[in-house]
């Protein structure tokens, strides 16, 4: 056998993908063509990855898929957009950075909001750089002209201006919700900061109107509004609904006795008192039974007024104190000294977190459910994934209102403006200057306190400048503007929920002016690219971000932000597990590239999946992948030998040819309608088997009986590369430019299917 001039016997990828990809950029290919009336547009919005973090094998697998059909559609000859995207990921990232703060020996607190944003801000751009090259190793075919960045600038104005319109509609309001707060540092914080210790402490047993309840906090009971049972339990049935009267150290009040299923009937007698002020889980029977909210604990960490002679007392002064009262009064029937249970600290400072009511901003989500359960019900959006859109309808019927505030640096300021008074004459009135905040003065060193009361020792503008956060009561007056309304306006200091950006990443990223428009016609990216027409990615954020994009993209534009949601399941190790650091079974999608090849991991990570379905990868089968492309290599050094052999003049001589035709065209027409059917792992898995156990193994033997003749076999392998192209990208284009040197690039080409029939 004659050796094939420039074919290696086997491919090596690391000598192609990133020449190869370079060439594909050059191309212009990655955007789309200039508009023209009529076209057929394709769109995916790409889910924006962390910008934070390093893509992990769940990345890789979004990427692949949606890279499939964009490639696919853009050989349909669509006009077809893949716009990428990173997401700032509010609370995780700054938790990130700020354990790289402390690893220095500094936090949060050693600075003001704008040097902090600032240093988070250079770290993030570092980062997405990486997210970013790594999805190119991929081959991610997307417009990176394009590319958006959920802080930039225009999508800050826009989400700006959604939060305003909903204020103009009525759809926002504030309400108290409870936050993890730390009365030393003066700040709430997330529940990743959350340090959670376990512990002994007493736990009291005390009388309660007819009963008898355990707490480990008594000094919490000037706060109750009801007493709860279980509702199965049957020692307490009688009772719900009922009245009791309860003997305090306040004097006599009277309760209402609940049954909800949050109360553990195991857990002291049964009965538990209901504080939802100070209290998660009792803010949430709260919620469920309309409970008043009676805070009895301040910001100060000290009981408030509502506890006459126990007022001012910090909380483990008043425990000791109710305690010692109850036992004086008899109330107290036991103590059980060593109850182990788990308490919420500070990270900073290890004091015990209050969970105590905040107010917050949220939205009405009625209407804007409703709004995407009727596209969903009209089939203006379709859910491709395995039973997820009854999870979807269940969720849009159930969901709460919506708290967008987040009481963290990193993300989108929310615009609302409150007015301090600094005259120093009516701070005892002006409800806005009981507002708490907490600053750093001219030395760097952290004030907080009331407002009103720190403007005697400080200017507004020390305060303003050195600003950390602001807390305004509930009552407090606000308004909502775009940018400052006056000299001595304070802006909130809490961001919001960084799914309120996200939800309308598909209307804000294509609206952002500055996308490159190759053509001069007036046509926005908007009016060619919305809706969009798949929305992929995986189902277990369906009710963060896939849920409220179409809320949020039918309540802005009156349309569904997509056609098609497409969900793809986790990717598990090999063993079925799920891939955790702890497990140390995590795969990194990259190295696995660098020895196998990038269309190695692609046709692993896609080969026969289901949508909506979890699937298992581990190197095994990437390896077995590397074959795949062998196989393909190979193919076409058969074609290379066979041209410098026989000069493509062998005949066929038994009429078979046609019987073959058949065959291909049969696999071309299922493909496609595969690839229209979102089927794509079942797509692959023809690819794959029909180039490997029918091309290979039985058309390129047929050709040397001369069943088949070299002219097909040429044509047949032009057809084959198209189909493969979109799975594995890197290796056809190679092969290609190895056999049609003369021909443009593989990548732009046009699917066999829209070609006339030979
Ligand atoms: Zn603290």
């Amino acid at each position: 056998m004659v050796k094939s001039k420039g074919m290696e016997k086997r491919y090596e990828h690391q000598r192609y993908e990133e020449k190869i990809y370079r060439n594909w950029k050059k191309s212009g290919r990655f955007t789309p063509p200039p508009y023209h009336p009529g076209e057929k547009t394709f769109t995916i919005i790409m889910p924006p990855p962390n910008a934070n973090n390093p893509l992990h094998v769940g990345h890789a697998c979004f990427v692949t898929i949606e890279d499939i059909l964009i490639r696919y559609h853009r050989m349909l000859q669509e006009a077809t957009l893949w716009l990428p995207g990173t997401d700032h990921a509010g609370i995780e990232t700054q938790y990130v950075f700020e354990q790289k703060l402390k690893a220095k020996g500094k936090s949060r607190f050693d600075f003001d909001r704008q040097a902090l944003y600032q240093m988070i801000w250079d770290y993030v751009k570092e980062n997405s750089q990486t997210a970013i090259m790594q999805m190119k190793r991929l081959g991610a075919s997307a417009d990176w002209s394009r590319l958006r960045f959920t802080l930039e600038p225009d999508i800050v104005k826009d989400v700006v201006e959604t939060f305003i319109k909903m204020q103009t509609d009525g759809l926002i309001y504030r309400d108290l919700r409870l936050v993890n707060y730390c009365p030393r540092c003066g700040t709430s914080y997330s529940e990743l900061e959350v340090v959670h210790q376990e512990q002994n402490d007493p736990l009291y047993f005390i009388k309660y109107g007819p009963f008898e309840l355990a707490t480990v906090r008594p000094e919490t009971k000037f706060g109750d509004t009801a007493v709860a049972v279980h509702p199965k339990d049957q020692r307490y049935s009688q009772w719900v609904g009922k009245e009791i009267e309860v003997v305090g150290l306040l004097g006599k009040f009277n309760l209402t006795v609940i049954a909800d299923e949050l109360v553990d009937p195991e857990f002291g007698t049964g009965v538990v008192k209901v504080t939802p002020a100070h209290d998660p889980n009792d803010f949430e029977i709260g919620q469920r039974h309309g409970l008043e909210l009676k805070q009895i604990i301040g910001f100060d960490g000290k009981l408030t007024d509502l506890t006459g002679p126990y007022q001012g007392l910090t909380v483990k002064a008043a425990r000791e104190k109710v305690v010692d009262d109850l036992k004086a009064r008899g109330l107290m029937t036991q103590v059980d000294e060593n109850y182990r249970h788990t308490v919420a600290k500070c990270y900073r400072c290890g004091t015990i977190l209050e969970p105590l009511p905040r107010p917050q901003f949220f939205i009405k989500v009625k209407s804007l459910t409703q709004l995407a359960l009727k596209a969903l019900a009209k089939g203006e959006t379709q859910i491709y994934g395995a039973g997820h859109d009854k999870i979807l309808i269940h969720w849009l019927k159930n969901l709460k209102d919506w708290n967008i505030s987040r009481q963290i640096v990193w993300g989108i300021r929310i615009p609302v403006w409150y007015r301090i008074d600094t005259s120093h004459k009516t701070q005892a009135t002006s409800i806005n200057n009981q507002i708490i905040v907490g600053f750093l003065d001219k030395e760097k060193k952290l004030v907080k306190g009331e407002i009103g009361k720190l403007l005697e020792s400080y200017s507004f503008e020390e305060i303003e400048t050195g600003l950390q956060m602001l807390m305004a009561p509930p009552e407090a007056e606000y308004k909502v503007a775009r940018a400052k309304p006056g000299a001595n306006y304070l802006q909130e200091t809490d961001t919001f929920d960084t799914w309120f950006s996200s939800s309308q990443w598909p209307v804000v990223t294509l609206q952002a002016p500055g996308n490159k428009q190759q053509d001069k016609s007036k046509v926005t990216d908007f009016e060619r690219f919305y809706p969009t027409s798949v929305m992929e990615t995986a189902y277990d954020i369906l009710p963060f971000w896939v849920m409220r994009m179409m809320m949020m993209g039918c309540y802005l534009t009156g349309k569904t932000p997509f056609t098609k949601v497409y969900f793809h399941g986790l990717v598990r190790d090999e063993q079925g597990h799920k891939m955790s650091k702890s497990r140390g079974n995590v795969v990194n999608p990259l190295l696995l590239v660098e020895t196998y090849g990038a269309d190695a991991l692609r046709m692993a990570l896609v080969m026969s999946t289901t949508a909506g379905h979890d699937s298992n990868v581990g190197e095994t089968k990437v390896k077995g992948m590397r074959n795949f492309s062998n196989k393909i290599w190979n193919g076409a050094r058969f074609i290379k030998i066979n041209r410098e052999e026989t000069g493509n003049k062998k005949q066929e001589t038994s009429l078979k040819t046609k019987k073959y035709i058949k065959h291909l065209n049969q696999v071309v027409k299922l493909v496609t309608k595969q690839l229209n059917e979102l089927k794509i792992g079942l797509a692959a898995e023809t690819v794959h088997n029909q180039f490997w156990h029918w091309w290979c193994d039985e058309v390129l033997e047929a050709n040397k009986r001369l069943e088949v003749s070299d002219a097909w076999l040429e044509e047949g392998m032009k057809t084959w590369l198209k189909l493969l192209q979109p799975f594995v990208p890197f290796v056809t284009e190679a092969v290609w430019q190895e056999l049609y040197p003369q021909e443009e690039l593989l990548m732009g080409q046009v699917w066999p299917a829209m070609e006339k029939k030979v």
